[in-house]
Formats: C-alpha cells, structure tokens, sequence
C-alpha cells in the first residue's frame, strides 16, 4: 500500500467502469467484470499486456443507472482511482465473466477521452501527488490538528474491536506506520459507508477536505460499536463469541421461534433422560441410554440421527423392564375358564392343566413351549387366549405365517434406515408387560430366503436356556424374556424345522365330528354371533338340524371356521329382516324344520297385537323367533355347495375311496385309474410326492404277481396287466400335492376294480400302507381320515389292524354309525372293499412276475 505520493501513473490509461463499488487508493477490492466493455479491456489489456504499466488501468465508478444498459458510453465521473490489477480469474459459469483483484494507487482527474471502443481510454491526470504539491499552502497545524484528531478516532474505533482477531492487530499496527494522509481512504473503506459517501471520499481532492469528511464517518461508526455493546452486555456475560454469534441467529431468522423450540427440544431431551434414569430398565441398557443421551445432547436436531436415536431411546424407556402382571394361577379356576370356552377338546385341555398345574407348583415357567398342532379353526388361537385368561396375563399374537426374515423376530440393526426392533421386542412394547402370554401363530410357514433363517431366530426365543438375555438387533442391549409365556400354533409339524420342534411340545388338535361340531355351535358360535350382531335368541333360532344341515351341505373342514362364517351370515341376514320389521308380517304357517320340507321362511304369529305397526319397536322383542330352516337357508346361504356325490362317483370300475390326512385335518380322496393299448407304461398325475409314486408302482408289482390268483386280465385276456396295456393313475384334486404311503391299499383296491371290472362299493373308504408281499402297515391320523369318512357319509371303514388303538380316540357315536375293517393283508382289504368279497383262486399264489 504505497502512499500516493511515490507513484508514478502513465498519462494514458484504459478505464474499468465499475457499478457495485467505489474503489480507493489503499483499499484492495475484489470486481466482477461481465460487461462487453470491460470485458474486452481484460482480455486486450491484462491478459496480453506483459509490463507491469499494462496493468495499471483507471478504475471509474459508474454512476449511471446499470439497468440502463445501452452501448453508448455513459457520462464519465471525472475522477477515478488508477489501480494495480492484481489478479485476473476467468469463468463460464453461469455467464463467462472475469473476476478482479485491484488494489487503489491514488486518484486521478480524466482529461480527455482518447476513444471509447472497444474499451473506453483517456488521458488522465495524476490527483494525489499534486496534492503534496498543493500542500504547501494550507497551514501545517491546521492539518496536523485535523490528522492528529483523525489519527485519534482510528485508534478509538480499532481498540474497540476485538484485538485477538489477528486482522485487527494488524490494522492497529498500520495506524501507526502508515503515513497520515493514506489514513482517511483506507479507514473509509474498512467501516461500513455507503457507496454515496465513498464516493464523496474519492471526489474529495483536498486532503484537508478528506480529513474533515471522514471524521464524522469514524464518529458515526464509534458509536455504533458503543451501542452494539452495550446490548450485548445487558444481555449475555463477557464471552464475546457468543455473544457476536447468538444476537446475529436471531437477526438473520428474523425470528426467535427457532430458538423457542430448541429450548422446548431441549427440554423434551432432559425430560427423556430423566425418564431414563427412573426407568427400571437393566444396568447394561442403562448405560448404553446414558451414552446416547450424551450424544443425542451434542446432536444438531437437523442430523437424521438425531430422530433415530431419540426413537431408540423412547422405545428403551417404554419398554417394560420390570413391569409384569401377578399371576393369579388357580387349577380349579382355569379348568371351569377351559370347560367354559370350549367344548370337547379334552386332550387338549388335559394336558394345558397339567402344564399349567407344573407351572403353579414349580413356581416358574421354564419348561417345553406348548404346541397346538391341527387344522385351522379348531380352536388353537382361542385355547391360547384361554391360557392368558385363566392366568390373568396379557395376551398378544405373532403371526409368523410368510416371515422369511430373521430381523422380522430379532429387528434390523440401528445402522439400517428405517431400522427397527423385532416383532417380540415390539409386541412386549404392546402389551406393555414382561410376562404376557405369546402366541406364535403359525410356526410352520415360516419361510428361509436370503435374510436368514427367522427359525433359527426363533430358536433363542424360545430356548429357555437362552431367552432370560435375549438381544435383539435393534436394542442391542439384552432383553429377559424368561417369564413371556410362549405357545405356538401349526397347522403340520411336517414343515417346522427339526431344531425349532425339538424345543416344542407338540399336541395335536384334531378335528370335530359333526356331533361336536353341532354342540360348538350352539354352544359357543350362535350366542357370539347373536351379540356380534345384536339380536337376542328370542329374534332367531337355529334348529340342530339346520345346522347339521349347514355343515354337511355348506361346509366342508375339520374346523369350526366356515360353519362360524355361514352362522355370521344367517344373523346377518336375520338382523336386516328384525330391522325392517319384516318378520311381523310373515304369513302364519308351519314351524317344523325337516330336511326336504318346503316351508317357506317364516314366523308364525297368529296373534299379533293390533297396537305395534309394521315399523317395528326393536327393543320389543319379536313375538316369535325367526327359524332358519332349509328354506331360509338356501335363500340366505344360496345353493348348498358339497352334495353326496360318493355313489354317483362309484359307477364305473377303477375308482375307489382313499382317506387322506392334510394339515386341513382328514379328507376322503377318489383314486381313478384307467387303462389303454401301450407299451407297459404307468402315469401318475395329481402332483404326487415322491413316496406315493412308489406306491402305485408296489400296488401295480403286487398285482401283477398276483393277477392269476385273482383272476386279473388285462383287456386282451392275458394275466400278464401290463402286457401291451398303459395304466394312468389320477388322483384330485390335481393342484395339491400330494404325499405319504397311506394310498398303498387304496391304489390296490382301484387297480383291482379297474382289472377285474368289479365296481368297488360305494359306502367303503380305506387307508394303510403297503407291502410287496401283500402286508398292509399302520399309518397316521386315524382320527381324522375316519371323521372324514364319517362327515362325507361313508358307512365302512378299512384301516391297518395295527391301528385298532386310534380307535379308541373316536367318538363313540362316531364309532357306531361306521363299521371298521381291520385288515392285515391286502386280501383283506380287497374282500372288504368289493360286494360279494373278492375272492381269490387258491394254488395259484405263486405266479412269477415278469419284473
Ligand atoms: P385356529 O387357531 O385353530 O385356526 P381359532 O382359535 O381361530 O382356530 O378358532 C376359530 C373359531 O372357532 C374361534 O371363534 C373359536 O372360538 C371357535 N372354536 C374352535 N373350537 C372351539 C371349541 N372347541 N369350542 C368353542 N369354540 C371353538
């Protein structure tokens, strides 16, 4: 910054004309250069020119308006300040312009326009160092004084600021090496002036005048600075940083709401960790809250962390640590609970009291978990919400049905957006206890996929051993689930994974017969379904032959569930007619239901009190209830959907009836075979797994080798079956597959009817496992393949003798409408299943098969 004084400017210099800012001699200033004029002076001057005199150009501040853009040349202002380009930076972005770094020398007078394009030259003639010149006439103690006072207030504004900031030291430094009359141009453009007053600085030839015009400016700005202060003081202590940061938040917000809801966030941060500290929760998590609160305290909100860890922290405080329920265990009390809610299901019901009379001796729960094996609605849920209720714990349910993640149970570790805990943390967050009852709804449709294996997950869960420190991923920290009470659900132990039913007690569920079925239902079904739909039992009543009508012809299930649907529907139609008023207005008729009678719906009311209009008081109840008959039934429920169609099915040779055992609990199975010209070939449709293939390939060798003895022809004559003959095996329903060796007799017995053209009888259903020589096995679920029978009418039975003992699970009255054939070998079996038996031909046991 050299003094104006030892500078030489050439009488020639190119003019920057510059709109934002006057510059002045001393001061340095950063200028965006995007004109076409000064643009071209760049380029043709700066960037070529190559002695040091090219880069002195004359900065003119540019008073005319700078929307006014138009090509001619506007007023010059006469004085300027020649300047040193210090540095030239180009850019294209958004527009190409140049950016200048100028430093002021001193100011000169324009004498002359030399020429205008393409950047505007002028002979010009050097201000301040005629000063010195001029300087001599005025006397010295008038400008010493003036400087001298000058010299004072600079010194005042600058020990005003803050001395630690290095720029300002340095600034108090130059005060005093700085030569006097250099002072009132530099100050002027380090204090806040505006362009005018800049301006009138620079025009400001004079020193004297210079001196006397900045005065007021410095004067002006030590006030301000003393006004600043004095706010800052009465509001914060002496810590000068924050003090300059905070009051400048406000001003540029505008508004102190912002400020307002840190405070309030604030307190919501101190309130959550004093929640923390009087939670009950494990030391381990204890800690592990204090150190997120610590974070979180020292995390701007805007942080997406901030919410999560928030999120984490009031799940860790919600979470129910020590709270728990008193168990009010009471064996006589949860048998008449159990007895209360459902009918039959004695083994199921035996063995929960025993579990539970163990629990109330024991004192703790540690033991097997509980699983309810059977067809869907045979009560398994209900039992499960039985058991809570008999223990006065809480009840929550986990459907695990399609879960094939494992951070589904143990929850996504906190790294993950959008983490969160698993469904046991969460449903502990529900019900708000540590010891509820849970019940895993589904454990066998658990799926595997690429995120884990959620059975093995499950395994830790349920593992008594390991469960009192169970971690999920998201809490980190680990959780007691030693006193949740864990029974789980399944339709098939078959797809529950070895590991998981190793853990697990299972007790199977069996299906209702029809009898038991009828008593669930006016037992338990119609009184829910009445109050669910705001009738009374003296609006509708159901006949138990509707609603064996209902379950033989609308439903077909081992389970209570569609029978459950159809009775909503009844009451649904029923509460629109009790609405409307309608039943008033019903013809007096018959009120006898029976199957195949033609009674219309209807009630019969002879005597129908004069004074109750057809708009019916539905707080009075109806004179006489609505009976759902057959009638009723077909209109409301439509055409029944299941008929008898056993013995039309059984009028061709090569069908018989298989008993077949599904997780929907038993089914009767139609097993259809026929035979063609061929080569010897056997096809299997009906999505057979691979066990039941090999049975029909046991059946057909067993034939064979025995098809002399039985008179067994294929359709050219010859015993040899396969000889030039293809046999095609089907069994429906196509879509399901199909598996296990329970088919073996029925397969036989379809073969043997379709070879000797013997219709098999219509009324026998049959189920067992065979042997190449002929031995039928025992196979499962006796129980429900014979109640299957039973639902779909069948009169006899044929089972493996070995299976006589599930006999005894069957219902009596079940066991007396059916005749059971116990057979131990597949002649047996052959003689039950055709009228007349099928007798075979002694002597000729040892025919020799071709395979
Ligand atoms: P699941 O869990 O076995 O599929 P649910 O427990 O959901 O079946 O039972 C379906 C419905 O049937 C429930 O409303 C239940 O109350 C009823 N139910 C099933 N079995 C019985 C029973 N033995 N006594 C009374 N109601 C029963």
């Amino acid at each position: 910054m050299a003094a104006g004084s030892a500078i030489q400017i050439p009488t020639r210099l190119p003019l920057l004309l510059t709109h934002e800012s006057v510059l002045l001699p001393g001061s340095t200033m950063r200028t965006s250069v995007d004109s076409p004029r000064n643009m071209q002076l760049v380029r043709s001057r700066l960037l070529k020119g190559t002695s040091l005199r090219s880069t002195i150009i004359g900065v003119i501040p540019n008073t005319s308006d700078p929307t006014s853009d138009c090509d001619d040349l506007p007023n010059l202002h006469r004085i300027g300040t020649a300047a040193l380009a210090v540095q030239v930076v180009g850019s294209n972005w958004p527009k190409p312009h140049y950016t200048l770094l100028v430093t002021g020398l001193c100011r000169f007078q324009i004498l002359q326009l030399l020429k205008e394009k393409p950047y505007p030259v002028a002979e010009v003639q050097q201000l301040d160092r005629l000063e010195q010149f001029t300087n001599g006439h005025k006397s010295e103690e008038e400008l010493g004084e003036l400087s001298e006072q000058f010299y004072k207030y600079a010194v005042q504004l600058v020990e005003m600021l803050d001395m630690s900031v290095p720029a300002v030291a340095k600034l108090r430094r130059l005060l005093d090496n700085l030569p006097r009359e250099a002072l009132p141009d530099i100050l002027t453009s380090i204090i806040r002036t505006t362009n005018q007053e800049k301006l009138q600085i620079l025009d400001a030839v004079r020193l004297e005048e210079r001196f006397k015009m900045t005065i007021p400016l410095l004067v002006r700005q030590i006030e301000g600075l003393k006004l600043l202060q004095k706010t800052r003081k009465s509001k914060q202590d002496d810590d000068k940083r924050v003090v300059a940061i905070r009051p400048n938040r406000r001003i540029t917000h505008g508004s102190i709401t912002e400020d307002e809801e840190e405070e309030e966030d604030h307190d919501d941060v101190v309130m959550l960790e004093k929640k923390i500290r009087t939670s009950s929760m494990s030391e381990q998590a204890l800690k592990v809250c204090l150190k997120e609160i610590k974070r979180l305290k020292k995390m701007p909100q805007s942080m997406p962390e901030y919410a999560l860890t928030r999120n984490y922290l009031e799940l860790m405080v919600e979470l129910p640590w020590n709270k728990n329920t008193k168990d009010r265990l009471e064996i006589r009390a949860a048998r008449i609970v159990l007895d209360n809610d459902h009918y039959a299901m004695e083994k199921l019901k035996k063995r929960v009291l025993e579990y539970l009379a163990v629990r109330q001796l024991k004192n703790n729960l540690k033991g097997p978990i509980l699983c309810f094996v059977g067809p869907p609605g045979v009560g398994k849920t209900s039992v499960g919400r039985s058991i809570a209720k008999t223990l006065g714990r809480e009840f929550h349910r986990i459907a695990l049905g399609g879960v094939c993640d494992q951070s589904d149970i143990r929850g996504h570790r906190r790294t993950y957006v959008g983490s969160m805990p698993g469904r046991i943390i969460n449903g502990l967050k529900t019900v708000g206890v540590n010891n509820p009852v849970f019940l895993l709804d589904e454990v066998d449709k658990l799926a595997k996929s690429l995120q884990g294996d959620p059975a093995a997950a499950l395994l830790e869960v349920l593992d008594p051993e390991q469960n009192h420190s169970f971690t999920d991923h998201y809490l980190n920290v680990a959780f007691d689930l030693s006193q949740v009470l864990f029974i789980a659900t399944a339709n098939t132990t078959a797809t529950i994974p070895p590991a998981l039913l190793d853990r697990m007690e299972v007790i199977q569920v069996p299906g209702y017969t029809q009898e038991e079925k009828i008593e669930i239902a006016h037992r338990h079904l119609i009184p829910k379904q009445l109050e669910l739909h705001g009738l009374t039992p003296q609006q509708i009543q159901i006949p138990q032959v509707t609603t064996l009508g209902i379950i033989t012809r609308y439903t077909r299930e081992a389970g209570v569930r569609a029978l459950d649907r159809k009775l909503g529907a009844i009451c649904r139609a029923v509460a629109v007619k009790v609405a409307e008023g309608q039943h008033k207005e019903a013809k007096p008729d018959r009120a006898e239901v029976g199957e195949g009678e033609d009674c219309k719906e209807h009630i019969t009311e002879d005597a129908k009190p004069e004074s109750i209009s057809d708009t019916a008081d539905l707080s009075l109840p109806p004179e006489m209830p609505i009976l759902i008959d057959f009638h009723a039934l077909k209109d409301i429920l439509g055409p029944p959907m299941y008929d008898m169609e056993v013995s039309e099915r059984l009028s061709q040779p090569g069908v018989a009836i298989g008993l077949a055992w599904t997780p929907l609990g038993g089914e009767i199975m139609f097993v259809e075979a026929s035979r063609m010209d061929g080569d010897g070939q056997l096809t299997l449709t009906g999505q057979l797994g691979d066990v039941m293939k090999e049975s029909a390939h046991l059946a057909i060798s067993w034939l064979r080798s025995n098809a002399k003895r039985y008179r067994l022809t294929n359709a050219s004559g010859s015993f040899d079956l396969l000889d030039n003959t293809d046999i095609h095996l089907h069994f429906p329903a196509g879509a399901v597959t199909k598996d296990g060796p329970s088919a073996g007799v029925t397969i036989v017995t379809c073969l043997a009817s379709l070879f000797s053209g013997r219709l098999v009888c219509s009324d026998v259903a049959m189920t067992g496992e065979i042997t190449l020589r002929g031995l039928v096995l025992p196979v499962g679920g006796i129980k429900d393949k014979v109640l299957a029978a039973h639902r779909a009418g069948l009169k006899r039975v044929i089972i493996p003798q070995r299976n006589e003992k599930d006999l005894e699970e069957i219902a009596a009255h079940v066991r007396q409408d059916l005749t059971f054939v116990l057979a131990a070998g597949l002649d047996e079996v052959l003689n039950a299943a055709f009228d007349g038996g099928f007798a075979a031909k002694a002597g000729l046991e040892h025919f020799n098969s071709k395979l």
